[in-house]
């Protein structure tokens, strides 16, 4: 089975040879068996009747990627023991979806991404699904107040950023241009944070069904917002 490399370090972790603690052994083995139901759910998907269903399959392994490295890192690595445990069991995963990545990898095509009209808004679509990734809509806070663009954003924190006079003006002409691409580099270049549904390392834009969210909080205090894009790349959006 797929998930066999994943069984393997759970029956290693069961038998102790990792030396965590009582509560830390069954939160991660808590994990692990997340992991193994997230990898047989991946590879369904793909196997999904001979037709692969790439967006199921993708949102499963954008989770997996997250759990295995943010997600592990921030709820489960405060001791060696466990951040040994924690790469062995991320190398296990990766090995565990190789062959799910293989298939998902090219059908994630990084150019798909268009600008799409509807109403008054304007999206870029997500690169696995189609659906939106970045909204777009140009609107006033009252009736003489100048014209502003509202975007968009990945994070449950920032939902949206405002643009205003010359670069609205800009992207409302680079979007009449037709080229998301376009559009995206221009975000990327002159906004202090960028596009953030795009992965910098793929270059795919996606929606926030495809890209794992987390916003890391202490207390009431917002530290930052990690995301983990389907093929397992992670950046800090704010
Ligand atoms: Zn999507
Ligand atoms: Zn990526």
């Amino acid at each position: 089975m797929p998930s066999d490399p994943l069984r393997a370090i759970r029956l290693q972790v069961e038998g102790g040879q990792y030396s965590l603690t009582p509560d830390y052994q069954r939160a991660v083995l808590k994990r692990i068996d997340d992991m193994i139901t997230g990898v047989d759910s991946a590879d369904q998907a793909i196997e999904h009747r001979g037709r692969p269903d790439a967006p199921a399959a993708a949102r499963y392994t954008a989770n997996l990627f997250y759990i295995s490295g943010h997600g592990w890192r921030r709820f489960l690595a405060d001791s060696a023991e466990s951040v040994r445990v924690g790469i062995a069991i991320g190398l296990a995963l990766r090995s565990s979806l190789t062959s799910a990545l293989e298939q998902l990898a090219p059908m994630i095509d990084v150019t798909r991404t268009k600008i799409s009209r509807q109403g008054d808004g304007v999206t870029l679509t997500c690169a696995v699904c189609d659906g939106d990734a970045v909204t777009f809509s140009v609107s006033r806070t009252g009736p003489e107040a100048p014209e502003q663009m509202v975007v968009s954003s990945l994070s449950p924190v920032t939902v949206f950023r405002t643009i205003a006079g010359p670069r609205m003006a800009d992207l409302l002409a680079l979007m009449d241009g037709g080229d998301a691409a376009e559009v995206v580099k221009y975000l990327t270049v002159t906004q202090p944070a960028g596009c953030d549904a795009c992965c910098p390392t793929c270059g795919g834009v996606y929606c926030k069904t495809h890209t794992a969210i987390e916003a890391q909080w202490t207390g009431s205090w917002h530290e930052a917002t990690y995301a983990t894009c389907p093929l397992g790349h992670e950046r800090e959006i704010e």
